[in-house]
């Protein structure tokens, strides 16, 4: 099978690049990995795990790790945690999702300061330095008492650039 993409060293540590021109909508990786709560997580994986569902957070085993964050990203994950493009990427283009947005009706939980970081996406739309949850139109996202806590909340990833 071909292989659409693939992990390489970028000068601010590994990420992932596209094989070829991809089309809109291709699934380019998948995360998959040990669903743990957060107090299980390893000290080592704390910036390199995902929030599946309510207090269910993944240390990721796939490749899908390595996708780094960019405030302006050519990916999203989907409620099957399949990493896919939202725009046409170019050969040798990096993939990237947004790990801090918090989409309608999910609840996150709290920031952890360990998730922080200065962002390098060079996105004229960049936050700078990546220290919160924001919403989809870029406000900071607060907790609300009318969110449903019981639903499957897909919430990017807070995995830090290595
Ligand atoms: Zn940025």
């Amino acid at each position: 099978m071909e292989t659409i993409i693939r992990v390489q060293n970028c000068f601010y540590g590994k990420c992932m690049v596209a094989n070829r021109s991809l089309d809109i909508g291709t699934i380019v990786e998948k995360y998959e990995g040990l669903i743990v709560g957060w107090e299980e997580v390893p000290l080592n994986e704390i910036c390199h795990v995902l929030l599946v569902s309510d207090k269910n957070w993944m240390i990721i085993s796939t490749d899908a790790r390595y996708i780094n964050h960019s405030c302006d990203p050519n990916c999203i994950i989907n409620d099957s945690l399949e990493v896919i493009t939202t725009r046409p990427v170019k050969k040798d283009e990096e993939l990237t999702v947004r790990y801090n947005i918090v989409h309608k009706n999910e609840n996150p939980g709290a920031w952890d300061p360990r998730w922080s970081f200065r962002c390098l996406c060079g996105s004229s739309a960049c936050q700078g330095h990546v220290n919160k949850y924001i919403n989809e139109d870029g406000s900071e996202w607060k907790p609300s008492l009318d969110v449903n806590l019981n639903h499957n909340v897909i919430n990017d990833t807070p995995i830090k650039i290595e």
